[in-house]
């Protein structure tokens, strides 16, 4: 009797399941999110191409995650053929394997981005066998330059964490958090507040980071009038939601940040992350990825603004792959229409764009892999 229940629910459950994937395939709300429709433009200004010294005293990392040439041309399209991005003059293309697989994770990625080593999918700044690799961030730091990163995902997340933390899997959050208290970073800006508050070993990092003497906020308003100091803002218990939800948080978050780390006459790093156009790629949405892209232009805006009228910043922008296998398959630059249509839900092996703008910037044109990108930067800044 028990016997035929299960045989009856099973087949219930499987007859719904398949109703439902036939729902997916047949509705139109697929391609609804697959076509973004047009809306306003924003302006792009021009920036001066003159700048002081060959290297650069500041340097700006970005990392737009799951953005190759469709994702660039997405935005491009939805904003009428400007974006703040044409400003770069000097480009490359990257591959993006990790030491493991031929298609990365977010964790390689970002690893291979910080440190110019491969590592396997899933590991935060260490190498194959486990073991920690300084990255450029630590190195900036060590060489008493400011630091600083911005995410619109959690803090914790992948990306940003291959930057400061070193743990064997992406998993593990509130350890990367913990790492965050051993080094002297002087502002970060993301999502993750819970993971710093809410942990298995009973801490409270938040506690520990004012008594390290950050101020630590949640709300964007507040962070964005704070001019000097340390900061830790942490803007979202995991990650900021969409657009529609965070607003300009990164641009602001960006413009934040570099006001503040710019007071160190040394100079100063900091990497910020569009982390979400890769989610737009999972998800299979032209609106998702346009969205962001725009959103991750703008705060590239604000960055080439800092750097055209300091004229000693290096800023490049690049990923750490592909997402969603997206080609266009239709658009219009008058309205901004785009129709996106994506090959896969996961990541894929195809190069990615890399961008630079400032001092050092001609370094970066060329055929090159994701690890020589540190690499460079570390010659340029670090001067090793
Ligand atoms: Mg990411
Ligand atoms: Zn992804």
């Amino acid at each position: 009797m028990i016997q035929k229940i299960l045989i009856l629910a099973a087949f219930l459950i499987s007859g719904l399941t398949s109703a439902a994937q036939n729902d997916y395939l047949e509705s139109d709300a697929e391609d609804v999110e697959k076509t973004y429709i047009g809306g306003e433009s924003y302006e792009v200004k021009t920036f001066s191409q003159n700048f002081k010294a060959k290297k650069p005293k500041n340097v700006i990392l970005f990392i737009v995650d799951g953005m190759s040439l469709p994702h660039l041309h997405a935005g491009l399209t939805a904003n009428k053929g400007s974006l703040f991005l044409t400003n770069f003059k000097y480009m490359g293309l990257a591959t993006t394997h990790s030491a493991n697989k031929y298609i990365t994770d977010s964790a390689a990625g970002g690893t291979a981005l910080s440190t110019g080593q491969k590592t396997t999918n899933g590991a935060i700044g260490v190498d194959v066998n486990k073991k920690p690799i300084k990255t450029i961030l630590e190195e900036a730091e060590e060489k008493g330059l400011a630091t600083g990163l911005v995410s619109t995902s959690s803090i914790t997340h992948a990306t940003p964490a291959s930057f400061i933390a070193h743990q064997e899997s992406r998993n593990m959050y509130e350890e990367i958090a913990a790492d965050f208290l051993k080094t002297d970073i002087d502002v970060f800006i993301g999502g993750g507040y819970k993971h710093f508050t809410e942990r298995k070993d009973g801490r409270n990092l938040v506690e520990e980071l004012t008594q390290k003497n950050y101020r630590v906020e949640q709300d964007i308003n507040t962070i964005k009038n704070i001019k000097n100091g340390k900061l830790a803002g942490l803007t979202a218990s995991e990650h900021n939601g969409r657009m529609d939800e965070r607003g300009d948080m990164l641009p602001v978050a960006t413009s934040t940040a570099i006001n503040i780390l710019s007071n160190n006459k040394k100079g100063f790093f900091m990497m910020v992350e569009g982390s979400q156009v890769d989610w737009g790629g999972h998800a299979g949405s032209t609106i998702y990825v346009v969205e962001d892209m725009l959103d991750t232009d703008r705060a590239v805006g604000k960055a080439l603004e800092f750097a055209a009228q300091n004229k000693q910043t290096l800023v490049v922008v690049t990923s750490d792959h592909e997402t969603g296998g997206m080609t266009i398959l239709e658009g219009n630059y008058e309205t901004g229409m785009v129709k996106g249509e994506f090959t896969t839900g996961g990541h894929t092996g195809i190069m990615v764009p890399v961008m630079a703008y400032g001092p050092g910037a001609e370094q970066f044109t060329g055929f090159m892999d994701n690890t020589d990108i540190p690499k460079k930067i570390r010659k340029l800044l670090i001067g090793n």
